[in-house]
């Protein structure tokens, strides 16, 4: 039932250490962490783990290079920015190595996916460094001209989740450098080495020490002294919403910039009248694409009842066909769940819906490679009615939830029935209601006929509890700037 049942021998990867200035430090008193790959449960090597005085290093350093980074020439940053885009595919095979040894994503996606368009990411941001611009506003108050002036805001602290370890960060570090911000990034503590060869890359395209810094470490201990720092002027969030009410609680006191990436539930929505083959493709990859730690994964299939049945056969057939594997072989498309305690979280769900009366049709356990691994069966359940706990809370695994619904009208309450609106999908081939929907769909981003597409160019981000403000886009850049209206008299003098 695996891809290949062996595991292929892993290359090494070196420790991390915390990256402040443009240099590696060691963290004070010399704290580590263990970390692991979760395809083999070893550990792999260790990490710096910062403290809130290495914190308070880091936020020092990236205050230090605000203001000759604020003001260097749009075309340098933009050149630099581009230049971040070329190193990392120049150490594509480094980099993809250490995201699936740390996350235990398939390295098909590291190192053809994620990487790649973490590149483009910084290369869609370095064509806009030129191009962030004020207006000049006509007043109706008198003799005045009135223009605005957008500005960074000083130092951003990013704080981003194991999913998509070097892609998150992307995401919020290329707009916000290329607003002319400062960064100091505080990557997941299950996935702290892509941010650090990140760092890397960028010195190596010119960036000026301090204006990007890494610090690994524990959320409740690094990332809280980010929150709580007083030189910090935004945090820019991707994690649960859970932990994100935290951070807008603690951000509350010096009144801190936020923007919130969090948790979802997404609804993929099939009407018979779809192309059947194509919205079952699309299922599968809803929710088995990156193990199901998506956070718009289409966790929530609804399926009309006239093709309820085909479509359950049909997925319980695709599940079979995508066998969980080694992590590192080039063929696997499912790889390891990134933690022994996520994996077991995931099996509680699907313990849950099964003691709920949902029907299980493919997968439900746990499947180790080569004897080792935090593996776990693509899973499909049926029957599932939206009350459920696997159709509420966000299991973050290859679980799926398949609804039936009647209509369209019963489509969109159940699927808006929530309390996330990260992402939504529908498959039909009515373009009128492919667009009627869309429009009905409180979520952020909605898929008609394809799921879990993304690029640079579109803002991406939650309605509800999936949070606010935007990564990509370029909305991204409104969450690293501030707006200033700058007022001259243009009266005569009357002497
Ligand atoms: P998490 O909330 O546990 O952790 C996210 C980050 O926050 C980590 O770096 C962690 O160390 C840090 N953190 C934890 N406690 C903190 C505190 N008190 N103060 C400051 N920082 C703290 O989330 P996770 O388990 O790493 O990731 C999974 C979650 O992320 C899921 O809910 C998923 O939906 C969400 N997610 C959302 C998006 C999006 O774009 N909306 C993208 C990816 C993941």
């Amino acid at each position: 039932m695996s891809a290949d049942a062996t595991q292929t021998a892993a290359p090494t990867v070196k420790p991390g250490r915390l990256w402040i200035g443009g240099a590696y430090v060691d963290a004070e008193g010399g704290r580590t962490f263990d970390v692991l790959n979760p395809a083999t449960e070893e550990v792999i090597t260790t990490c710096a783990s910062a403290s809130p005085a290495d914190v308070d290093k880091a936020v020092k350093a990236a205050q230090a290079a605000f203001p000759a980074w604020a003001k260097m020439s749009p075309l340098d940053r933009q050149r630099i920015l581009w230049n971040i885009g070329e190193r990392l595919m120049a150490r594509v095979d480094e980099i993809a190595t250490a995201e699936t040894m740390t996350n235990g994503k398939p390295i098909f996606e590291s190192k053809f996916i994620d990487t790649p368009d973490a590149a483009k990411c910084f290369q869609y941001y370095a064509g806009w460094c030129t191009k962030i611009t004020g207006q000049t506003i006509p007043l109706s108050t008198g003799p005045f001209l009135n223009y605005t002036r957008r500005e960074p805001l000083g130092v951003v602290g990013a704080i981003v989740a194991w999913n998509f370890p070097l892609l998150l960060a992307s995401w919020k570090v290329a707009p916000a450098l290329a607003a002319g911000n400062t960064v100091v990034l505080k990557p997941a503590e299950f996935t702290p080495l892509s941010a650090l060869l990140l760092a890397e890359c960028a010195k190596e395209a010119g960036l000026p020490d301090g204006v990007l810094n890494v610090i690994p470490g524990k959320g409740s201990i690094a990332g809280q002294a980010l929150v709580e720092h007083p030189g910090v002027a935004k945090i820019a969030f991707t994690g649960s919403t859970e932990v994100g009410k935290g951070i807008l609680r603690t951000a509350a006191n010096d009144v801190k910039k936020v923007t919130m990436e969090l948790g979802g539930k997404s609804a993929n929505i099939v009407f018979a009248d779809c192309d059947v083959e194509a919205a079952v493709r699309g299922a599968a990859t809803g929710i088995f694409y990156g193990k199901g730690e998506i956070c718009a994964a289409g966790s929530r299939l609804l399926v009309e009842r006239a093709i309820y049945d085909t479509v359950v056969a049909k997925l319980k057939e695709r599940a079979e066909k995508t066998p969980v594997g080694d992590p590192m072989h080039p063929k696997t498309r499912l790889g390891a769940i990134v933690r022994e305690g996520q994996m077991n979280r995931v099996l509680d769900y699907i313990g849950k819906g099964k003691g709920e009366g949902a029907t299980l049709v493919a997968g439900g356990e746990r499947q180790p490679v080569g004897g080792k691994g935090w593996f776990v069966q693509a899973t499909v359940f049926a029957g599932v009615t939206n009350q459920m706990t696997i159709a509420r809370e966000e299991i973050f695994g290859p679980v799926l939830a398949v609804i039936p619904f009647d209509n369209e009208e019963d489509a969109i309450a159940i699927a808006n029935d929530s309390v996330y609106g990260l992402a939504a999908g529908l498959w039909t081939r009515d373009i009128k209601r492919g667009h009627r929907v869309a429009h009905r769909l409180e979520a952020g981003t909605v898929w008609v006929n394809a799921y879990n597409r993304y690029d640079t160019a579109t803002p991406f981000g939650g309605y509800k509890e999936s949070g606010f403000g935007r990564d990509m886009g370029p909305e991204a850049l409104d969450g690293y700037l501030q707006t200033k209206s700058v007022w001259i008299d243009l009266s005569e003098d009357k002497a």
